[in-house]
């Protein structure tokens, strides 16, 4: 059994809404109804209606970079699941270290988040990675599995197969130095083992984990030829439709050789 790859863009808070319609548009045209690996984007709040438009029934997928845990009510400037399902968003980025660092969100909210996105049949991109003082530690394998399964606390062995994983070192987003692939591939295939003890090795075999820290079109080929890395979360990169494209090729080829 092979798994999909995806190639996912997150665009963190960057693009009005004229800007990321012509970051999109290039992206829908060369992708067109192409699924053989999955290829999503996450926008900005403000750019998802608009971009969702523009992707329209191509076979590109849209997805948010955050989400509130609740369904309604007096949470002023948060955003919740159905509310993003009514703009026929599929994803959802939970628990980006940008997130925890500066926002503060706990494993124990992030989790919350993650139920509440399952229910809503929204798909998470669960994110987990280790700081540079933590690899230095030597905890870098204790500080994944904590997040992880802090994170899926709750979740069952048929929901946890609509989560992607992304393990994301703390060190290597927006920085420019990336995982070595023999690194990376290190930390995905102990996640991989993580998920097995707790779901059994069918279904982690299933879930797809994808690495993301300054994946670029001249890194990307050697990560994706790991056997536990399943695609990549890009966010610099992701910024510059020919990059992105170059990624979604090297994905498409990677895909090929499963
Ligand atoms: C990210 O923020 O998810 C990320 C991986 O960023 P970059 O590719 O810029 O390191």
């Amino acid at each position: 059994m092979s798994r999909k790859i995806v190639i996912a863009g997150n665009w963190k808070m960057n693009k009005t809404r004229a800007e990321a319609a012509e970051l999109i548009k290039p992206i829908v045209a060369a992708i067109g109804n192409k699924n053989d690996i999955s290829v999503v984007v996450a926008t900005p709040f403000t750019a998802l209606e608009t971009v969702g438009n523009l992707i329209g029934n191509s076979s590109v997928q849209l997805s948010a970079q955050n989400m509130c845990d609740k369904a309604s009510g007096a949470f002023t400037g948060e955003t919740s699941a159905a509310m993003l399902r009514d703009l026929h968003v599929s994803h959802v980025i939970l628990g980006h270290s940008e997130r925890r660092a500066i926002y503060g969100e706990t494993d124990a909210l992030v989790n919350k988040k993650v139920l509440a996105a399952l229910e809503n049949n929204l798909k998470p991109l669960l994110c987990t990675g280790e700081t540079l003082a933590e690899r230095e530690a030597g905890k870098t394998l204790d500080v994944n599995k904590t997040q992880l399964l802090a994170g899926l606390e709750g979740v069952s062995a048929a929901q946890a197969e609509n989560v992607i994983v992304a393990y994301e070192p703390v060190w290597a987003i927006g920085t420019g130095k990336t995982a070595t692939p023999e690194m990376a591939q290190e930390v995905h295939a102990f996640i991989r083992k993580v998920l097995a003890d707790k779901y059994g090795e069918a279904t982690a075999q299933k879930i797809r984990i994808v690495y993301g820290g300054s994946m670029k079109p001249d890194n990307v080929d050697a990560l994706l030829a790991q056997p536990d890395i399943d695609g990549g979360l890009i966010g610099g990169a992701s910024l510059v439709a020919k990059d992105f494209l170059a990624l979604v090729e090297s994905g498409l080829k990677a895909q090929a050789k499963r």
